[in-house]
């Protein structure tokens, strides 16, 4: 142990990833959290005979949590357990299209084009760009801080500067898609992963097309016991190797002495440290947390990314076209994130998606049932009035779902719970509900997040998903290794 004390206030998958790391190189770790569970978004619970996994439905990249149990040199199978999915989303369009989409990128590539006006080798040509994509970029703009003189130092950096022009970051995603492929329903189903960072793909830069490498390519998993695993294999694991966890304590303030942490202040006690991180959303920290300090303004005020609202649903019928993931596609895309980013409100037609666990923990609903988390993407809480929108978005929703699996759904929903952009910042103090922090809608969007680590406070670090590199469990993960070797290297130094 090195003695030196490290506060990290709240226990997100980031904060606890954090905390890890640097109890494993030595440091004194405490977590603060004002709930009354660990988790954050990555939660769950049960009712009426149902469990819902409350937030993140899609796990990719179980590496990153590996590594978490290789570096505190504990077994992961004795905490955490997963399996890699053989298909990865079953897809529905309006026009009576299905598409069931396979994990191996050979079956995929095939399948696509028995479905869709596309030969298989586009698809591959197409994938294998992603890959080059992330590949060239990972090291530069996931696993580094992008604010650091020494990540522009390196080999890869030069490498993916001089590359620049194959990053497709001059035209937006939807564009370059367009430019791929003539099946409007190919381009939606690759426009859709602009939404796995809360962004517009008629906004965000091409450059996002690196995404579907990360679940095509390296796979999509499902944690045994579900998404909550994750955090409760975490918790344990932190607290295994000596993690004090503070429940219900919220953080009032981040003390500063000197423009160095000195400590942090609950409704009823100061508390020293020597090093801070705020896991907490990047705006929320510096509006509630650092009152007296100056706002980076141009960081703050980026658009906000999507949020999202959820009908955790009884449903009393077992539907076999149905799989884990599923995907029920708007017949007019470009409305839907209209409605979302300039218009602040949901279409009359959103893309829904149905996630249910139950279809592999059957435990998850009682017998003859599932557990339907359907959710569809939504804006950020700009004081909009919710009790409307969400009533008439879930007569959208059942009639849309009810015409394409042919049934009467109302008949069969009989248990539910709802969770709006208004709830996910109550509870997480994520800023207007946003999901991923701020959009990608600038192709400098990645230099435009907050660092890991403030440049005015000494000893005071970010992570999570509204700092580099972004929202999403990867990305939180690597946020949190980004800000652990950073407290670690200048401890060092
Ligand atoms: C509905 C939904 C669906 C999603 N789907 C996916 C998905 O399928 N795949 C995926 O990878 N990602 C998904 N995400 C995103 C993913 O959940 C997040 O990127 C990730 O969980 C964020 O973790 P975080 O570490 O940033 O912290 P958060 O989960 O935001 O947690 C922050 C913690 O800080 C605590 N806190 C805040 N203020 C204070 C304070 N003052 N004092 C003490 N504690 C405080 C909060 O209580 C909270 O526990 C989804 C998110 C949501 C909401």
């Amino acid at each position: 142990m090195n003695n030196i004390n490290v506060i990290i206030i709240g226990s997100g998958i980031a904060g606890m990833a954090s905390a890890i790391r640097l109890r494993s190189f030595g440091y004194n770790v405490e977590i603060f959290e004002a709930n009354s569970y660990a988790g954050g978004k990555l939660t769950a619970f049960k009712s009426n005979g149902y469990r819902f996994d409350m937030g993140p439905s899609l796990f990719t990249m179980p590496n990153l949590i590996e590594e978490l149990f290789e570096i505190a040199e504990k077994p992961i199978e004795n905490y955490f357990n997963f399996k890699r999915k053989s298909v990865i989303c079953n897809y529905f369009y309006e026009d009576g299209t299905k598409f069931s989409a396979p994990a191996d990128k050979f079956t995929f590539a095939k399948s696509a084009s028995n479905t869709f006006e596309v030969e298989e080798k586009t698809i591959l040509d197409y994938l294998n760009r992603c890959e080059n994509k992330y590949e060239l970029t990972a090291s530069l703009f996931l696993e580094n801080s992008l604010h650091k003189l020494s990540t522009y130092l390196s080999k890869d950096t030069l490498i993916a500067l001089l590359k620049i022009s194959k990053l497709n970051i001059n035209k937006n995603l939807s564009d370059y898609n367009s430019t791929i492929f003539r099946d409007p329903r190919l381009i939606q189903f690759f426009n859709r992963f602009a939404t796995y960072n809360g962004s517009s793909p008629y906004q965000t830069p091409g450059i996002m097309s690196m995404i579907p490498h990360l679940e095509q390519s390296l796979g999509t998993y499902f944690p045994k016991g579900g998404m909550h695993q994750i955090t409760k294999s975490l918790e344990k694991l932190a607290k295994d190797i000596g993690i004090k966890f503070t429940f219900n304590t919220k953080v009032e303030e981040i003390m500063i002495n000197r423009s160095k942490v000195s400590g942090i202040k609950t409704a009823k006690v100061f508390i020293p440290s020597d090093i801070i991180i705020s896991n907490v959303d990047i705006v929320s920290t510096y509006l509630k947390l650092l009152p007296k300090e100056r706002v980076p303004k141009r960081i703050l005020s980026q658009e906000r990314s999507s949020s999202a609202l959820i009908f955790y649903w009884g449903i009393t019928k077992k539907f076999p076209d149905l799989d884990l993931h599923n995907i029920f596609f708007s017949a007019d895309y470009k409305n839907e994130f209209k409605c979302i980013f300039q218009d602040d409100t949901i279409s009359d037609d959103p893309t829904v998606y149905i996630n249910i666990s139950s279809k592999e923990e059957p435990n998850d609903s009682p017998n003859g049932c599932e557990n339907w988390f359907t959710m569809v993407n939504a804006p950020r809480n700009n004081g909009q009035d919710w009790d409307t929108l969400i009533r008439k978005t879930r007569i959208n929703i059942i009639e849309k779902l009810s015409r394409v699996l042919k049934v009467d759904l109302n008949e069969l929903i009989n248990y539910e719970s709802i969770l709006s952009p208004k709830n996910i910042e109550t509870k997480t103090q994520s800023y207007q509900g946003s999901i991923y922090g701020a959009a990608s809608h600038s192709k400098f969007s990645a230099f435009l997040r907050h660092p890991n680590f403030s440049s005015s406070i000494s000893n005071l670090y970010f992570c999570g998903g509204s700092v580099h590199p972004g929202g999403g469990i990867p990305l939180c993960l690597w946020s949190a290794k980004i800000a652990a070797d950073l407290i670690h290297k200048s401890s060092k130094s």
